[in-house]
């Protein structure tokens, strides 16, 4: 097992680095740097100087337009983009239903979507959850019947991330009421969010931020070739495509950036300088678990249930990094945050995002596959446990 880099590996991250230094846009980094959520229009534009570079979608095939990065080129990249910090390729678009197109769609639906797609023409909402249907995403009850060239679709989506900034959603649907098993009857489509019969309704969470909706169909009609993969097959899509969402990574160098900010504000705070140390130790050890996984992933794409691990262990990790800001911070954390004059040097703005986002936090041991679920995973397929 080799954990170094190599030197070309090496050279492009010095290159990735560069880039992000002289390409995004000091208001957004500034957001990013304080933890506020840059504007749809800021997110767009920092997508598409990515997607003029060819970097847009760092895990798409050259086919399908990608750049065709090994998987430890992806890793460095998407290091070098949540250490700076700056946004991240929009998951829905690039990670989730991209690779599924390239996998599963038709020639037409390539064409029409996977270059639109790469550049935000199209924002893309996730259409998964329902009330009732969350880690057990078979049990989804969205019903579509077949009228001439079209699905006619009721039903009610849950927690759709950014949907209120969204095109289209891809969603999952009964297409057959009488299957055997549930995961059976299921679809996967493609529907344009502004076909009559669709609302998008807020949900405003514990940061007191609007990013997550309901998204409520009523007799929706959707033509037949927004259809991917065969009809009542959606749940093979649907695998492919939550093992992509799943072999997340740790997003460690997300919690160094929140670390820096700790040291920064702790000063000579001997408590809390002693947690951080203790974080920054269960943050090389995790550093090392992704390299060694990386290293047996090297020549491969395939998913690795090893992941799992990953996306536990690394959420643990930056909640708690979160946690520690809060108590650096202390009472100051309770400056309200405010999104006017972006560029200012005022303390509150910095301040004033910590208790916002150690809130919003919790929901990333729920989102993209929950805690629980993950260590049932790690428990069957690592441990060989039943
Ligand atoms: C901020 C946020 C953004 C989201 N974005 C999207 C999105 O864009 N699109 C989308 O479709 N969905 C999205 N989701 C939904 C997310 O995928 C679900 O919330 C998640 O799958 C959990 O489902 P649930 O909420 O129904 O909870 P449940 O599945 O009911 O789980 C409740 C609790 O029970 C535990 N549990 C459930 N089953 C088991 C089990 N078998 N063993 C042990 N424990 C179990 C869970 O871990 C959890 O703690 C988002 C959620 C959040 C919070």
């Amino acid at each position: 097992m080799d954990l170094r880099f190599t030197a070309e590996e090496e050279a492009f991250r010095r290159d990735v680095r560069a880039f992000i230094r002289d390409n995004l846009d000091p208001v957004t980094h500034h957001k990013m740097l304080d933890g506020r959520t840059p504007s749809k229009a800021e997110i767009v534009a920092w997508q598409r100087t990515l997607n003029a570079r060819g970097w847009a979608t760092p895990s798409w095939p050259k086919e399908a337009g990608g750049p065709g990065f090994s998987v430890v080129e992806r890793y460095i990249f998407l290091d070098e983009l949540h250490q700076a910090p700056a946004p991240e390729p929009i998951s829905f678009n690039v990670s989730m239903i991209g690779p599924v197109l390239a996998a599963f769609g038709t020639a037409a639906q390539k064409e029409r979507f996977l270059a639109a797609t790469a550049n935000i023409d199209i924002w893309w909402a996730q259409g998964f959850s329902e009330p009732g249907a969350g880690s057990d995403l078979a049990a989804l009850r969205t019903s579509a019947r077949r009228d001439g060239d079209h699905y006619v679709v009721s039903g009610h989506k849950i927690w759709q991330g950014m949907a209120h900034h969204a095109d289209w959603m891809f969603t999952l649907v009964r297409t057959d009421q009488q299957a055997p098993k549930k995961q059976m009857g299921i679809s996967f489509l493609l529907i344009d969010l502004r076909l009559p019969g669709v609302t998008i309704r807020p949900i405003v969470t514990i940061d007191g931020r609007h990013e997550v909706n309901e998204v409520f169909l009523d007799e929706v009609r959707v033509p037949v070739d927004c259809l991917v993969g065969e009809e009542n097959k959606g749940w093979d899509v649907t695998k492919f495509l939550l093992s992509n969402e799943r072999t997340g990574i740790a997003r460690i160098g997300m919690t160094k950036h929140l670390v820096r900010r700790v040291k920064r504000l702790a000063g000579a705070d001997e408590a809390v300088l002693r947690k951080v140390a203790a974080l920054e130790a269960e943050l090389k050890i995790l550093e090392i678990t992704q390299l060694r996984i990386l290293d047996a992933q090297r020549g491969s794409n395939a998913a690795d249930p090893r992941s799992s691990v990953l996306k536990l262990k690394g959420v643990e990790l930056r909640q708690a990094a979160s946690e520690l800001l809060l108590e650096a911070a202390g009472p100051a954390a309770l400056e309200i945050a405010s999104d006017e004059d972006p560029l200012g040097e005022d303390d509150a703005e910095w301040l004033g995002s910590i208790m916002p986002n150690y809130g919003i936090l919790r929901a990333a041991s729920i989102y993209g596959g929950s805690s629980e679920v993950q260590k049932t995973i790690v428990a069957k397929t690592l441990l060989g446990l039943s």
